[in-house]
């Protein structure tokens, strides 16, 4: 066994017992592999071990892998957790099955017409600004009913789920149970939150899916590390 395949394996026993801990059923939550900087052959042996939901947070360099890796595995899942440029909105659909990261009117425009051009239909969360940080991503906690029944009716856009990636200095839980709290308000049954450090804590609050980079694959390159 590699150690990817190692550190997979004790990720989905922290999971599992995060699970047990919060009486949650283990397959409410799927782990989302989050494979950014590292190379193709590193996603290879994740999926030797079973993995097959991954996650990357820049289109071009998904696209330097995962075309490849999804014809060879048709059931892999792809997920864009990184921030989404307009002009590579089209290259995102054709790609990604689903797009995490939807955090404004003017790309829920975009979307909505190059999913209708390519009939292809990723399923969408929106993320949540939970910490109303103004230099950061996300619709902002109080306009994000507003933003959904939008991107609902006005653009037909069918939304599964909300994402968070909270302030790292505060009370983590706090913001994963607003996120939570928000999603059951507005019926949304997708709950993206939690990375390497604070899994266990987004599960205990309610996590459908978590997104964990370094405790599979190990430490990316600083520069790198968007
Ligand atoms: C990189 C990244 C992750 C994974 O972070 P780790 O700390 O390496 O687990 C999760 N979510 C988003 C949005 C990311 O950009």
């Amino acid at each position: 066994m590699t150690d990817i395949q190692q550190n997979l394996n004790l990720v989905l026993k922290n999971i599992a017992d995060a699970c047990t801990k919060a009486q949650r059923n283990p397959c409410e939550v799927t782990l989302v592999a989050v494979s950014k900087t590292h190379p193709a052959d590193a996603v290879e042996q994740a999926l030797r071990s079973g993995q097959r939901v991954f996650g990357e947070n820049r289109v071009q360099e998904a696209l330097t892998k995962f075309p490849l890796l999804k014809q060879a595995h048709p059931d892999l899942e792809l997920h864009l957790i990184g921030p989404l440029q307009t002009n590579k909105v089209s290259d995102a659909i054709r790609l990604f099955d689903v797009i995490e990261t939807l955090d404004r009117p003017k790309l829920a425009q975009a979307i909505a017409l190059e999913a209708q051009k390519q009939g292809r239909h990723p399923r969408l969360y929106i993320e949540v600004n939970t910490g109303a940080e103004p230099q950061k991503a996300g619709i902002a906690p109080q306009d994000v009913e507003t933003f959904l029944h939008a991107c609902q009716n006005e653009m037909g856009l069918k939304i599964e789920g909300l994402m968070c990636i909270p302030p790292v200095d505060q009370d983590l839980a706090q913001h994963f149970a607003q996120l939570r709290d928000l999603a059951q308000r507005l019926n949304l049954p997708k709950i993206s939150m939690g990375m390497s450090a604070d899994y266990q804590t987004a599960i205990a609050c309610g996590a459908t899916h978590v997104r964990v980079g370094t405790a599979i694959f190990g430490h990316r390159e600083p520069a790198l590390s968007q």
